[in-house]
């Protein structure tokens, strides 16, 4: 099956008792069995639940990976993946990260005897130059948020396997619609549903995705043990937003390129972060690496936080919220939403200055978005 039938059949075979088109959503916590310790493969929700089976199947598949687990949030998933690691274990991961995974990995894996450290470019050897025996896992966000760098998944990945060091990758960004990086080499895929995949900014959920099916068992067990499992609604809600991924990630990466192209030598904006400019220094390796841009456009504008702050609240149609990925267009300034929980002088040295706006462009009509970000430039 290609990509867009995937999206659409995997996981929802019609319902063999009734014929429902579409699967009923298994309300139910736990299962009457046959006999004691006989079972028809589900026995309590929090171990496993057909609604949420069938959307792990579909993520799974989208993804070309041999096993899935959903998570009732990105950073659920982000833990499963770090359960792996022990004590004396350290992870090598690039600065620019989701603000979350930075803050579980200085104040929950640090204080627990995992040290992250921070390739201080994107290149391969910038990671590699971290690596030493401790190395056990290598922590992937392409494009990063809210600068969207790149980094070269295939080129890192080598260099981990030749030393026995797993690799994962937050897709969150660019989604297996533009980008699969179990194809590249990577062991895992790390997702926030709660963004593109499920798609309307109305369910929170995460995913992991596992290239060799033995690596799923400890992410399963730690799910069944820990917790974080999302109910049957918000996986029913998650796997209908992914009938239609593809056709939004063509709408996201249309518009987004559209207002990227817009911004470009406007009066008020200093620079235009977006991977599929010719200007954006990743250029090549995302034609490369992603078959669209993706959905996210950051910008510095000139001036300092007060003109960038009235810039914020000046649009009418991007809300100024957190998160991203949904149809409806999101501002956010990244100093003082997303990244706050970052010490200004990591933040600053990073580069998410107090003039850095993060745009999540959705689906609307373009002219309409690019008439509204042109009204807030003209407020300031
Ligand atoms: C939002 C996000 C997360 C965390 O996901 P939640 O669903 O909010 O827990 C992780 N990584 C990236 C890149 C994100 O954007």
């Amino acid at each position: 099956m290609k990509f867009a039938t995937t999206c659409i059949h995997v996981g929802q075979d019609p319902d063999p008792t009734t014929g429902a088109t579409i699967p009923p959503v298994h309300f139910t916590t736990t299962y009457t069995l046959d006999a004691p310790g006989e079972s028809k493969g589900f026995v309590y929700s929090r171990s496993a639940n057909p609604t949420r089976v069938a959307l792990e199947k579909c993520i799974a598949a989208l993804e070309g990976g041999a096993a899935a687990s959903s998570f009732s949030s990105g950073c659920a998933a982000t833990m499963a993946v770090l359960s792996t690691l022990r004590p004396g274990d350290s992870v090598v991961a690039y600065a620019d990260l989701y603000g979350g995974t930075y803050r579980i990995f200085e104040n929950i894996s640090r204080p627990n005897g995992v040290d992250t450290r921070y390739a201080k470019g994107t290149s391969p050897a910038d990671f590699e130059s971290l690596i030493d025996a401790s190395t056990k896992l290598i922590w992937l966000e392409t494009p990063t948020n809210p600068l969207l760098r790149l980094i070269d998944i295939d080129a890192v990945t080598q260099l981990a396997k030749s030393r026995g060091i797993a690799v994962a990758v937050d897709n969150t960004f660019a989604t297996p619609a533009l980008q699969q990086p179990l194809s590249l080499g990577a062991d895992y895929v790390v997702h926030s549903t709660t963004k593109y995949i499920g798609g309307h900014s109305d369910v929170i959920g995460g995913a992991v995705i596992v290239k060799d099916a033995k690596l799923i068992d400890p992410i399963l067990f730690y799910l069944k043990s820990a917790g974080g499992c999302p109910g049957p609604m918000d996986c029913y809600m998650t796997h209908r937003g992914i009938k239609t991924l593809p056709i939004r990630m063509r709408e996201h990466c249309a518009n987004a390129s559209a207002i990227a192209r817009h911004l470009v030598g406007k009066r008020g904006i200093a620079s235009v972060i977006y991977p599929m400019l010719e200007e954006h220094p990743d250029h090549q390796l995302a034609k490369k690496q992603m078959c669209g841009g993706g959905g996210i456009v950051s910008v510095l504008l000139e001036g300092g936080f007060e003109s960038t702050s009235r810039f914020c609240r000046s649009t009418k149609l991007f809300s100024l919220a957190e998160s991203l990925g949904g149809v409806e267009s999101l501002i956010n300034h990244p100093a003082r939403m997303t990244h706050a929980s970052i010490p200004k002088d990591v933040r600053d040295a990073q580069g998410i200055t107090d003039n850095l706006v993060r745009l999540s462009v959705g689906i609307e009509d373009v002219d309409d978005l690019k008439e509204d970000i042109d009204q807030a430039l003209a407020s300031i």
